[in-house]
């Protein structure tokens, strides 16, 4: 039995990396899956034909996350065309990385809008549909950086905390109409947004890792299989980190 059968999924900035590979994992279990994605348009069209070829419906909507308008603008249109919205992945995300000495204004708001104020606006505009169905799975993307810190990295690693506060008290607010609002904390993921690192620092990161390697979209997606489905029936409010063992 596949575990998301009936259920509707939308996971924002699923054209690649982690946003992908849950998309098409949710939609390999049962899932419908529309999601939204900045402006990679032929990387959508694909993502969109591989999940009808799993026989299920999909479809991509360009928006910026960052923005609470075209959010809900988005969900309006999800939930009239697909009837339902049980899932929500606030998975979009950029780097912007400095110290914080030379850390400039621009740098801190863009990626506290599109980490953090996304998820606001998605939550926002998914948890009415949510609390009519009386049922909602939410997942936030934060990051083990957001439990730790991280020189060089404070606008992301203050964003990925946002979110674990946000899911928290989301699961505190909602809990009573069956919502569920839960964080998946990765550690070093191979994807685009790490990709760009040198291959030393790839190396060091690694030999930090106790199951000695990155992790794979796939091993977050599959976390994120958990936490959307009936499994986790009894988990809201909690962060599971998916990193090896880096952060333990
Ligand atoms: P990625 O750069 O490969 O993918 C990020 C996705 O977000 C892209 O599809 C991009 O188009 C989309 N996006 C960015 N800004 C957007 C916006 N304003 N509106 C809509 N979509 C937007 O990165 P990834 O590694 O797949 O990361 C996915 C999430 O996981 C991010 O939130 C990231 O912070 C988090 N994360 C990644 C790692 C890692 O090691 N890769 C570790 C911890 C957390």
């Amino acid at each position: 039995m596949e575990m998301l059968t009936g259920k509707v999924a939308l996971v924002t900035g699923a054209t690649r990396g982690i946003g992908r590979a849950i998309a098409l994992k949710f939609a390999s279990e049962g899932a419908d899956v529309a999601f939204t994605y900045r402006s990679q348009h032929e990387a959508a069209d694909s993502l969109v034909k591989e999940i009808e070829a799993l026989g299920r419906k999909s479809r991509g909507f360009s928006a910026d996350a960052a923005d609470f308008d075209s959010a809900h603008e988005v969900v309006a249109q999800v939930h009239k065309e697909f009837g339902r919205i049980d899932i929500l992945v606030n998975n979009a995300g950029i780097t912007k990385d400095g110290l914080m000495m030379r850390m400039d204004e621009a740098q801190w708001d863009s990626v506290i809008d599109t980490n953090l104020k996304s998820a606001f606006n998605f939550t926002h505009a998914c948890t009415p549909v949510m609390a009519r169905q009386r049922g909602g799975s939410i997942i936030n993307m934060s990051s083990v950086v957001g439990l730790s810190g991280n020189a060089g990295q404070c606008n992301y690693s203050a964003s990925k905390a946002g979110l674990v506060g946000l899911a928290k008290s989301i699961a505190k607010e909602m809990g009573s109409r069956g919502i569920r609002a839960n964080c998946i904390a990765p550690g070093f993921i191979a994807t685009d947004m790490t990709g760009t690192l040198p291959e030393d620092v790839r190396k060091e990161w690694e030999k930090q890792i106790p199951l000695r390697r990155g992790g794979r979209p796939e091993d977050v997606a599959n976390v994120a299989l958990f936490l959307a489905s009936d499994m986790s029936a009894y988990v809201t409010g909690q962060v599971i980190n998916c990193c090896g063992g880096m952060n333990c």
